[in-house]
């Protein structure tokens, strides 16, 4: 019906059967299995049983008004609780028929009861109930269509069951002979309705297979054409801008791994072939630098450079230590961001255009949008590891040979999944902090503790007595704000962590609704304010809403001591640096990703002086999100945090969208578990676009290929 359509194609964008099909299962629940009522206990999950109802009774006034089944196997008894319906319930189920009853057991005044259980007539037992039953994800307001998983598992099974004949095949039949794969029609079938563990297992197979063949065909497609149609410049030498900052300006030894790294880059440039290179780089490790001592090199080949970050803050701070750097030189660099305006932006905009700025120094948007170069070489993008293919793609247009792209992350990204991400990009790492730095001792304090939080507060009060700031981040900007993402209408939320800020906790619904909401901005600041431990200190907010200039506003009085507790949102998150922060509070940690604290974190401890991460969370002991915290209370490895955090993760959407191809994204890749499925699709779809790189002899998947990608134009219309 329309209605329930509408709260499909909202909810879920699901638009059509296939896209209903493609909606698959996060959990299966075993049902094959029958229980005798004796081998019950109230700790067991959910169960089957299968016998017959032997009276009603209804019991308890308003709302405790109940209505009991006395259900039997024949060896014992279990009461069947139902608070609604009552009267249908009764007219519905009959005494002494079979039925095969499905729920969670507990044990309440030594008898057994299920609550609100399923139940099937014995002898109508359909697909699922004999196998794995499948559980969907829903939203709050499908629930309120009454759009849970179990209506969606009647739509599926209504559809499934209409599949008279098989679906168009994706895969060529070699492939699929070569690496065993279910056909599509069984795998489609088998992921919602499983017979058994080892059949979902294959359909899993199989579907993985299927998307991770079309994404890197599509990478490698992309890298091919890119290959063929853009020569790259050669910067064959290093002149006097680079020798004359290396022999005079340079204000440390580099550390070995920036040598390093600077190494291959240079190797890059001169290449030509357009570089095409990932920075990945702990907080502090000093990428700023080597992408400062690149664009030098740019310089002294008579080329132009620009360097991008993805707030106006950050692309403020970059310019400052830029013309720091640089001080004394005679290079000029410019700031251009969206609050630069008028006169001194028409000034700007013209010196690119005659090459009399060297060093552009701006926000994504702002260089990616209006801005044209005389011959701009080279291109570094901080902190954007999701700068996908077609980012990349605008910015190859802007001139008629390709700048060189150097893309800068602190969020390291496990090899695996750089590899799906990037699959055309190369990778350089730097593996080591610059000398004296102090590590950051972490701690994770439960909410719920008070003397706990108490001596945080006081201990925090003494550093800030001491000259030092403190950073507070919470999930929500406000009460109303949706969970965690801060994007305000200002794109926020995509920068930082390749996870986004609210961490599926892997919760049924149940659960979820019993979590009292995250903590927001706005509370949280009221809460520290009216602590006597922050008497006579001002504390200011900062979030996704605040507008360009109010940040750099907030962000200056934060570093000059004004107000010396920032409470915040993730916009913090990405390369802000303030030497003197020495304190970084996360209240609802364990609703982050792990690679995304581990950013957080970075944000103090770049002074020199002994810095602290206290990350607050009200998850239970022993709980996978309590453990996900100490994991990043044990260790300062970025590389082992993110293996970390892909382990933890479910088969949740992984990758970003602009890479996965939207909807039909990688739902079911968990990139640790699949290295090998990852491998062996690169390795195919590599094979093919070798043999075939305009997929010509593969029409009868050309369908499949646009489905795969939709969302991802440059694929096929390309070319
Ligand atoms: P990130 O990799 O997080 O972007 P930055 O480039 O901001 O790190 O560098 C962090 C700090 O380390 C800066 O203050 C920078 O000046 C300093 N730094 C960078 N390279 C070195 C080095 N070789 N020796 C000492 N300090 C360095
Ligand atoms: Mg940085």
């Amino acid at each position: 019906g329309p209605q329930r359509a509408s709260v499909l194609n909202k909810e879920l964008g699901i638009f059509s059967f296939h896209d209903l099909l493609y909606y698959f299962p996060y959990k299966y629940v075993d049902r094959s299995r029958i229980y005798r009522i004796r081998e019950i206990d109230g700790a067991m999950p959910y169960i089957q049983l299968k016998g017959e109802i032997l009276g009603f009774e209804t019991a308890g006034e308003g709302r405790q008004r109940r209505l009991i089944a006395h259900f039997s196997d024949g060896m014992g008894i279990v009461d069947l609780i139902w608070f609604q319906g009552i009267k249908y319930l009764i007219g519905k189920y009959k005494v002494h028929q079979e039925y095969i009853v499905f729920g969670k057991p507990t044990v309440f005044n030594g008898r057994i009861n299920i609550a609100h259980p399923d139940i099937d007539p014995a002898s109508e037992l359909k697909l699922s109930a004999m196998g794995l039953q499948p559980y969907y994800n829903t939203t709050e307001k499908m629930k309120r269509s009454s759009l849970n998983s179990h209506a969606i598992e009647k739509m599926m099974k209504s559809l499934v069951g209409q599949l008279n004949e098989p679906l168009p095949e994706t895969l060529s039949p070699a492939l699929l002979a070569e690496h065993h794969l279910m056909p599509l029609t069984d795998a489609l079938m088998n992921i919602h309705f499983p017979s058994g563990p080892d059949v979902l297992r294959k359909a899993e197979y199989r579907l993985k297979f299927e998307e991770l063949f079309y994404v890197q065909l599509n990478i490698l497609r992309y890298a091919k054409d890119r290959q063929r149609k853009y020569r790259g410049y050669v910067f064959e030498k290093v002149g006097d801008i680079f020798n004359g900052f290396y022999s005079r300006n340079l204000p440390f030894e580099l550390t070995n791994a920036q040598k390093r790294v600077l190494k291959e880059i240079r190797r890059d440039l001169g290449a030509g072939r357009q570089m095409n290179r990932l920075l990945q780089g702990d907080v502090g490790s000093g990428k700023t630098l080597v992408a400062l001592m690149s664009m030098l090199i740019a310089l002294d080949n008579g080329y132009q450079a620009c360097m991008m970050a993805p707030t106006e803050i950050l692309a403020n701070q970059h310019y400052e230590t830029i013309r720091e750097l640089l001080y004394g030189m005679d290079v000029r660099v410019e700031l251009l961001t969206g609050s630069i305006k008028g006169k001194r932006r028409e000034a700007i905009l013209s010196g690119l255009l005659t090459g009399d700025v060297q060093i552009l120094i701006g926000t994504h948007a702002v260089i990616e949008d209006t801005v044209n170069f005389a011959s701009l070489g080279l291109v570094v993008i901080d902190e954007q590891h999701r700068f996908g293919v077609e980012q990349r793609e605008s910015l190859n247009a802007k001139g008629s040979t390709a700048p060189h792209l150097l893309v800068m992350t602190a969020t390291p990204i496990p090899r695996t999944a750089a590899m799906t991400w990037f699959g055309d990009l190369d990778i350089s790492w730097l593996t080591e902090l610059p000398g004296g730095r102090k590590p950051i001792r972490t701690f994770v304090v439960p909410e719920a503790n008070g003397p706990l939080m108490a001596e945080m507060f006081g201990l925090i009060r003494k550093r800030i007595d001491a000259g030092e700031r403190a950073y507070v981040v919470c999930p929500r900007i406000d009460a109303d704000a949706k969970d965690a993402d801060d994007a305000g209408g200002s794109g926020d939320a995509e920068v930082g962590s390749a996870f986004d800020a609210t961490y599926d906790l892997g919760e049924d619904d149940e659960q979820r609704e019993q979590r009292p909401p995250l903590h927001s901005v706005a509370e949280i600041a009221e809460r520290l304010r009216s602590l006597p431990q922050f008497a006579g200190i001002r504390i200011a907010t900062l979030t996704g809403r605040d507008d360009d200039e109010t940040k750099s506003q907030i962000m200056a009085d934060f570093e000059a001591g004004v107000t010396p507790i920032l409470v915040a949102t993730t916009v913090i998150e990405v390369g802000v640096d303030v030497a003197q922060a020495s304190c970084m509070v996360i209240f609802d940690a364990d609703r982050y990703g792990l690679s995304q604290l581990h950013q957080l974190r970075g944000r103090v401890g770049r002074g020199g002086t002994e810095s602290g991460a206290f990350l607050i969370s009200r998850a239970p002991e022993g709980s996978d999100a309590a453990k996900r915290l100490d994991v990043i209370a044990g260790t300062l490895d970025g590389a082992e945090i993110a293996q970390a955090d892909l382990e933890f993760r479910g088969a949740g959407d992984v990758l970003g969208d602009a890479q996965s191809g939207g909807k039909s994204g990688l739902k079911l890749l968990r990139v640790v578990k699949d290295v090998k499925i990852i491998e062996e699709a690169r390795a195919e779809a590599a094979k093919l676009v070798a043999e075939d790189p305009t997929l010509r002899g593969y029409v009868q998947l050309a369908g499949a290929v646009l489905d795969f990608t939709r969302g991802n134009e440059t694929f096929l219309t390309s070319n």
